[in-house]
């Protein structure tokens, strides 16, 4: 291994290189007022182009909205002494929108170099962009050792991670199920923490509901000639918010936050004028709870909350579930688990410490196909936000570790 991270730490200028040319090319998806995942795709492909892997093929998803009318999802295999088992490092190319560019210090789409030499800026740099750079340098070092590694390095770089991956993962299971094979293994670096020491293994059922609440509209200056929803529907979340935390407020230490989770996020529509009574109010709200709330739990105690505010305010309630997302957990005694918490232990010198999170992972789609799947990265967590930020230094320490990670399995 000594070796191994010596020609490793000589990776930090082609890191940089790699990191600066995809910050400039942003895949923004197009539901996000993008053109999609092209022109990174490209650049990509010709970089893992200079790797001698086995087998470097595309399951593109047609999407005329995007650039080159395709979503594309790159897969590389470098064979191992057994082909019939496969470590895959899942990452995705697309990113979010920069947000409010007044919050950036630096230009989001021109990666820059702070005078440390070690920490970068720039939309992606960590979501997902340092993922990208660790699996594609680690198949460079695994392919350049002049030895098989014991099982297959496969890497799978995806399109359309952060609006749910219709046209990235979820089409590459659809068109391609033989790809994954029932004795592989998946690391997915979309989460992490500075020491590197945490590994994800389980994820929170997330539900996301949409409440319509609808009343009656009218001209301010007559209130009772209408029946308010607004104000109806802001008791509604109020209520609920309050309702939902109280009645499932099981703590589980393994997760952080250590308790389910309900948060108010999006609100649609509204009337224009400031004299308007709106006859009806949308709002949603994310839950994320453990698996021991059903559907059904969640449910009748929405109900329950709802009928309140449809009796006192007379108004109607609809609630309707848009996105459901649960998944088993990766056993603790899973092989990839042991031989990640091995690699932390042996590189990063402290102990793997096990968790859960909120979710919204490769890894729960990835679990639900009855294959286990671990989270983690040396990483700051920033993602989303305004600067986003991360360290050359930390995907190198991550490139060691997944060089550890294959080597080491079976
Ligand atoms: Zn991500």
């Amino acid at each position: 291994m000594e070796s191994t991270i010596k020609k490793i730490n000589t990776l930090k200028g082609y890191a940089l290189e790699l990191q600066k040319n995809m910050t400039c090319r942003p895949a923004i998806s197009p539901a996000l007022g993008g053109k999609g995942e092209y022109q990174k795709a490209l650049y990509l492909e010709s970089e893992l182009n200079k790797i001698k892997f086995d087998e470097l093929f595309h399951v593109d998803a047609p999407d005329t909205k995007a650039e080159g009318n395709i979503r594309p999802n790159i897969i590389a295999k470098y064979y191992g002494e057994n082909k019939n088992k496969t470590l895959w490092l899942m990452a995705h190319m697309d990113v979010v929108a920069a947000g409010d560019l007044s919050l950036w210090k630096t230009n989001p789409f021109e990666l820059t170099l702070d005078k440390d030499k070690d920490t970068i800026y720039g939309r992606g740099v960590e979501d997902n962009q340092q993922a990208i750079v660790a699996a594609l340098l680690t198949a460079k070092i695994i392919t350049e050792s002049g030895k098989r590694p014991p099982i297959n390095l496969g890497l799978m770089l995806l399109s359309d991670e952060e609006v749910g991956n219709e046209n990235g993962l979820l089409y590459v299971i659809k068109q391609r199920p033989d790809l994954f094979g029932k004795d592989d293994l998946f690391i997915v670096q979309d989460c992490g923490d500075p020491e590197g020491r945490e590994i994800e293994i389980a994820e929170k059922n997330i539900f996301w509901f949409k409440f319509t609440v609808t009343g009656k509209q009218c001209h301010a200056s007559i209130p009772d000639h209408g029946i308010n929803a607004f104000e109806a529907s802001s008791n509604l979340a109020v209520r609920l918010t309050k309702g939902l935390r109280e009645k499932f407020n099981k703590i589980d230490p393994l997760f952080s936050p250590n308790v389910s989770t309900f948060e108010l996020t999006k609100r649609e529509g509204g009337v224009p004028n400031v004299n308007i009574i709106p006859g009806s109010d949308v709002f949603y709200m994310d839950c994320r709870v453990f698996a021991d709330y059903s559907k059904e739990d969640l449910v009748e105690e929405i109900e329950r909350i709802a009928d309140t505010v449809e009796n006192e305010f007379k108004v109607k309630v609809e609630q309707e579930i848009v996105v459901n997302v649960a998944s088993t957990p990766t056993p603790k005694d899973s092989p990839l688990v042991k031989a990640y918490a091995d690699a932390v232990k042996e590189l990063y010198k402290v102990d793997a410490k096990i968790i859960g999170v909120g979710g919204g992972t490769f890894a729960a789609d990835i679990r639900n196909l009855g294959l286990p799947a671990v989270v983690g990265s040396k990483m700051y967590s920033n993602p989303h936000g305004p600067n986003e930020r991360t360290r050359l230094s930390f995907v190198l320490d991550d490139i060691k570790l997944l060089v550890y990670v294959i080597t080491h399995l079976k």
